[in-house]
């Protein structure tokens, strides 16, 4: 027997006219591309996304049709979150940190009809255009002020379409399973992805976001995401906050410590949201001023695992630090450290091993681990495995990419997210490695992020990556790659030594060299690849 309730379409654009409605005094504060800092509440923002959606409408963009974004977190790019599927069309947001080759080819695969961009991006996109589309139109995302003067392109003033338009679209009705988002993976071999999101699986990720950050996600929080719009929806936030009535406080193009401090500390954020890399950034700032931004109280982690030792550095001065994983193909949001409020109160040596996992898993996510030959493992935190996940904000393949989506589901649907795992009696994820960051050392497997937790650990080391290198014996061993902390010279024997208190001689870097920095990929993250690369005719001591 079937329920007899009504069915109305989940709609990204619902979200928006919501928060307009109902949370109209937060918004969103934006440092901008121009310069200084520009405020606008939902309820301005819903007027301007439907002023946006008029405006796409009137330059031949309908239902399907792909618009292209290459910009920082402000204003405009949340406009554009809700503009673009407002109406029907797919928000393709292209990360600006990918190749001139990848965004390329991402462009042309996508086929993109409009691409919008910040005035940062300028020389970039005049340089790239030749190998677009030919029919593709470029919007300038900024005001009739800062337009430039000679371009080789033919530019749309962002401002200047909007200006035309008077407010009033009404929002077309079409099935929830409509295509809203395309984000592509940055594909460390291979070409780029897509992961191709649907109104349904947004919305339901919103509400699990919303659902597993209650400290965060309500009326009055100021959030800050450093996780880029241009990157896996920005963890959800573009959609969970304004459902939620929390205030977006955008940092624009400036990630650097000193610079999130300054607009942390202006803007009251509650809670930040970004990369290892980022906060090991914050980090020190806050080590140099001997305190917290003002009204600093939560950290979400993610993207690469966070180590104990930046962990303890938040959560010691009173920051609930959020350990999260998860995917582009997951919408983002897999897994979080958001512990019950008693063990959060509790002493710090209880909850830190928690944290240092992944965490449980977000409502919607189901989770497995499996062998080599595809059988499932017991979560009983000893057995590891390669990680498959399900669940409705899971992509069901790649857009327009049969081979890759043939390589990434299994037999029952299930998706392998590259991930090598244990998962607790208790439900607590453990992320051991990627497979392809995996070391095998005379056939037995040693796990970069545990040695690379451990050496963190060790105060004059400041950041650091574990790599296999080519071995004519054992075939691969691990090389430590490290940047030393501010004025700290560390000696390779003392962190062997360090690292020898907690492993087996085998599982010990052959060696440990010593660097000013390490390589980033496009998301912010070490790149192991690059350092493959580099490292692969080093030799050993
Ligand atoms: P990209 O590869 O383009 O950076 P993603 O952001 O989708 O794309 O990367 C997802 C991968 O990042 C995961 O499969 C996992 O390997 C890694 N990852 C994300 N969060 C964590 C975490 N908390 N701990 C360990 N690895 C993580």
């Amino acid at each position: 027997m079937l329920g007899q309730m009504m069915h109305r379409p989940l709609h990204i654009a619902d979200i928006l006219t919501f928060a307009a409605e109902i949370h109209g005094q937060e918004g969103i504060v934006s440092a901008t591309v121009e310069g200084g800092r520009h405020r606008q509440t939902w309820k301005e923002t819903g007027v301007r996304a439907r002023k946006l959606g008029a405006a796409l409408q009137r330059l031949g963009i309908g239902a399907g049709d792909r618009v292209a974004t290459l910009a920082w977190n402000g204003y405009r790019h949340i406009e554009l979150y809700y503009g673009i599927p407002g109406i029907g069309g797919v928000c393709h947001t292209i990360n600006p940190r990918l190749s001139a080759e990848q965004i390329i080819y991402i462009v042309n695969h996508a086929e993109d009809r409009i691409l919008f961009f910040d005035l940062t991006f300028l020389p970039h996109v005049e340089k790239l255009a030749a190998h677009f589309p030919a029919d593709m139109k470029y919007v300038l995302m900024t005001d009739a002020a800062h337009m430039p003067k000679d371009s080789a392109l033919d530019l749309l003033c962002y401002e200047d379409l909007l200006a035309a338009e008077d407010g009033t679209l009404v929002w077309p009705e079409f099935s929830e399973d409509t295509a809203a988002g395309l984000c592509y993976t940055s594909g460390t071999t291979g070409n780029p992805k897509g992961a191709l999101y649907s109104h349904r699986s947004q919305v339901l990720h919103a509400f699990t976001v919303a659902l597993s950050m209650q400290d965060a996600m309500r009326v009055g929080r100021r959030i800050l995401p450093v996780v880029p719009l241009f990157h896996a929806n920005s963890w959800g936030l573009a959609h969970a906050a304004p459902l939620t009535g929390a205030t977006l406080v955008m940092p624009g193009p400036h990630l650097d410590g000193p610079s999130l401090f300054t607009l942390m500390e202006e803007e009251t954020v509650f809670s930040a949201w970004g990369v290892p890399t980022v906060w090991l950034g914050l980090k020190a700032e806050i080590e140099k001023q001997g305190r917290l931004p003002e009204g600093f109280a939560e950290v979400v982690i993610g993207g690469s695992a966070a180590a104990p030792s930046l962990i303890e550095a938040f959560e010691s001065r009173g920051v609930d630090v959020v350990h999260a994983w998860g995917m582009t193909e997951m919408s983002p949001i897999g897994t979080l450290t958001k512990l019950d409020p008693a063990t959060q109160a509790g002493p710090i040596e209880d909850r830190l091993p928690l944290k240092a996992t992944q965490g449980h898993r977000a409502f919607g996510v189901e989770m497995k681990i499996v062998d080599e030959d595809g059988h499932p493992q017991p979560h009983d935190g000893t057995a590891v495995g390669e990680l498959f996940v399900r669940g409705n904000g899971v992509v069901a393949g790649y857009y327009d990419n049969a081979e890759a989506t043939a390589k990434a589901l299994d037999a029952d649907g299930w998706f392998g997210t590259g991930d090598v795992a244990a998962i607790t009696p208790d439900g607590y994820l453990k992320i051991t490695d990627r497979t392809k960051d995996l070391i095998k050392s005379g056939g037995e497997w040693i796990s970069s992020i545990d040695v690379e937790n451990m050496a963190m650990a060790h105060p004059d080391i400041a950041n650091c990556a574990v790599i296999a290198v080519p071995h004519p014996k054992w075939d691969e061993r691990p090389v430590l790659i490290a940047v030393p902390a501010e004025g700290k010279t560390p000696d390779c024997a003392d962190i062997l030594r360090h690292l020898g208190a907690h492993f087996a001689k085998w599982q010990l870097p052959d060696d440990v060299v010593f660097v000013d920095t390490l390589p980033l990929t496009a998301t912010g993250k070490v790149s192991k690849l690059t350092l493959r690369q580099e490292y692969a005719d080093h030799t050993l001591p």
